[in-house]
């Protein structure tokens, strides 16, 4: 009943506390246990339910345990985990949140959007990142310059998939999921968060998640 009775880590539990998290919201109290059981979800959270921290807490606890060893790139990245979503605004608010879970944890955290300067993002992401969050339409941009690999992604989040879905980003997904299933597929876990269920956002789940959890709250 309280977050310090799940097994997140003590870092992760301490920035928890600092940021005056005691108890799990309703979707975090299932999404959590089940995502640290590796498995994949499909999740039904809307605005305001304490969605970002259900994905972003099992997502930081796995990297900070995990010990992923990445090719020494020259100025390439190898993000571990991608959260995808629909603007800039929400891009900009799971950076600012995910920052504050990873702190003094050694998880990098960059964000990347459309409508600001690529340079200054590329910039960024060549000091290093672990998490990046990214609108779908500039993620794009950013493989097709080559300078991000998504080969060693194992933490796949799509938030509001419903919204990227409805702003026509279902291309620009699928072409950045591609490029993930290059090398060991099983090792990637996939959570889907949507508002709703329509069959675009199912088709979505049966294409990209593995003998997946589905979560309603
Ligand atoms: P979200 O649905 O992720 O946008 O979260 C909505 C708001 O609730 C944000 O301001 C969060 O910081 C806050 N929040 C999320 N989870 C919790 C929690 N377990 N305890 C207190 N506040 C929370």
């Amino acid at each position: 009943n309280t977050f310090a009775e799940i097994d997140l880590g003590e870092a992760l539990n301490l920035n928890i506390r600092r940021c005056k998290y005691v108890k799990p919201t309703p979707v975090q109290r299932h999404a959590i246990p089940i995502s640290l059981a590796g498995r994949d979800l499909m999740a039904c959270a809307q605005t305001g339910s304490g969605k970002t921290a259900a994905f972003c807490f099992p997502i930081i606890s796995g990297i900070i345990r995990g010990q992923f060893e990445r090719p020494p790139g020259y100025r390439t990245v190898y993000p571990l985990a991608l959260i995808l979503s629909p603007t800039r605004e929400l891009s900009m608010q799971i950076h600012e949140e995910a920052r504050k879970f990873s702190y003094q944890t050694g998880v990098k955290v960059v964000v990347a959007y459309g409508g600001a300067p690529i340079n200054q993002q590329l910039r960024e992401l060549e000091r290093g990142v672990d998490i990046l969050v990214a609108t779908p339409g500039r993620l794009v941009d950013l493989l097709e310059r080559a300078r991000v690999s998504l080969e060693m992604i194992r933490y796949l989040a799509l938030d509001e998939a419903d919204r990227m879905l409805d702003m026509g980003f279902e291309p620009q997904i699928r072409k950045i999921v591609e490029q993930m299933d290059m090398p060991p597929p099983g090792l990637r876990q996939t959570l889907l968060f949507s508002a709703t269920f329509p069959k675009e956002i199912q088709r979505l789940a049966s294409d990209f998640l593995s003998n997946y959890i589905f979560l309603a709250v």
